[in-house]
């Protein structure tokens, strides 16, 4: 595929439309830099979207005949976006000045009420605030979410559901001696409707056996816990990378497409110390050990996901003939202790769990 599209072509378009615009063309080399990286990301990809104001991007070379992923010529930026302009209010369609503090520093909002806007914004429309328990204002927002599904919508930093995830990573890196990598973007996965059914309808069996509402916990005593797993392409690193790859040993966009899939189970290390399940941990520096990846990025990727925990069966020895839960439960919790540095859960049916968040961090 050769280039068609030269920078001439694509100055004097404004943010806006840039932010909307797809790039009609595939396979586009170009380079991107962001806020808080040193030296250029070479890429090659699909889809090329401009919206976030911390990046730059770049054309390589200026020649039409310059193949993806060839050397030539020089840089040549077509487009810089630069943060917007400081002392504006960051609330959408807000063109007031921010609120002044009284130590003379600048806020990010005009007034507190647009500072709870900014931060609690809708991740469909990202345009009016979300309503409590849903990541979306409207009806509308979250039908026209599940329609587009599966996909990722990225969380603004500085958004209450950035901070509660940030949070949970935090918390839960327990190695010793480490301290926790700065998390970079989050993104919320959306999965379709009829996934999120059959796992809603498992949830439902599994709380009615169960009772854990009346026991003062969640329904189907659900957690949310870490997956780390293999990353082929650079899904998750930006703008630009939030389309799949088509690769069917890209484990993690397989999880983020199609959930998690007990029947690829061993593929990878050939055996589970509770046998043939699904696991995840509450510790994020002990799934951020299985985290890999086979491009180069600045960036590691982890997923938090809800799971039906049910009632777990507590164990501290390897038993790698399981194929279910041990009888009267519905998941193992293997415990620190025995054979274990740190904690595992383990599911034995694909319903059980929804990966639900893509959490980005320094490598
Ligand atoms: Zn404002
Ligand atoms: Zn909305
Ligand atoms: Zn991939």
């Amino acid at each position: 595929m050769k280039l068609s599209l030269t920078a001439a072509a694509l100055t004097g378009i404004s943010v806006f439309s840039y932010a909307t615009c797809l790039v009609n063309a595939t396979a586009w080399v170009v380079g991107y830099q962001s806020a808080g990286y040193t030296g250029w990301n070479m890429r090659q990809y699909d889809d090329l979207y401009v919206g976030n104001p911390r990046e730059v991007a770049y054309i390589f070379g200026s020649n039409a005949n310059t193949l993806p992923g060839a050397v030539c010529g020089s840089w040549t930026e077509w487009y810089i976006i630069t943060n917007p302009a400081p002392g504006t209010c960051q609330a959408p369609g807000c063109l007031k000045p921010t609120h002044v503090n009284k130590d003379g520093t600048c806020g990010d909002y005009c007034s507190l009420s647009h500072k709870t806007l900014g931060e609690t914004l809708c991740l469909m429309c990202l345009a009016s605030a979300k309503q409590t328990n849903s990541h979306f204002c409207s009806k509308a927002c979250a039908d026209a979410a599940e329609m587009k599904g599966p996909m990722i919508l990225e969380v603004p930093v500085g958004h209450v559901t950035f901070r509660d995830v940030t949070d949970q990573f935090k918390a839960s890196w327990r190695h010793t001696g480490t301290k926790p990598p700065s998390v970079k973007r989050i993104y919320k996965i959306v999965s379709p409707q009829s996934s999120l059914a059959s796992y809603n309808a498992y949830k439902s069996t599994v709380e009615a056996r169960g009772q854990f509402v009346a026991a003062g916990r969640s329904a189907g005593n659900e957690n949310r816990r870490w997956h780390g797993t293999k990353r082929e392409c650079c899904f998750g690193d930006g703008k630009g990378f939030m389309q799949f790859c088509g690769s069917q040993t890209c484990s993690l966009c397989c999880i983020v497409r199609t959930s998690f899939d007990l029947g690829l189970f061993g593929k990878k290390t050939g055996w589970g110390r509770f046998g043939k399940g699904i696991y995840t941990s509450s510790t994020s520096s002990k799934s951020n050990d299985y985290s890999t990846n086979e491009c180069r990025s600045p960036l590691k990727a982890i997923l938090l996901n809800k799971v039906v925990v049910g009632k777990g069966c507590k164990l501290t020895q390897d038993n790698v003939a399981l194929t279910s839960p041990p009888q009267g439960y519905d998941s193992v919790l293997a415990e620190k202790g025995g054979s274990l540095n740190y904690d595992e859960l383990v599911v034995y049916t694909n319903d059980a769990i929804r990966p639900s968040f893509l959490v980005m961090y320094e490598a």
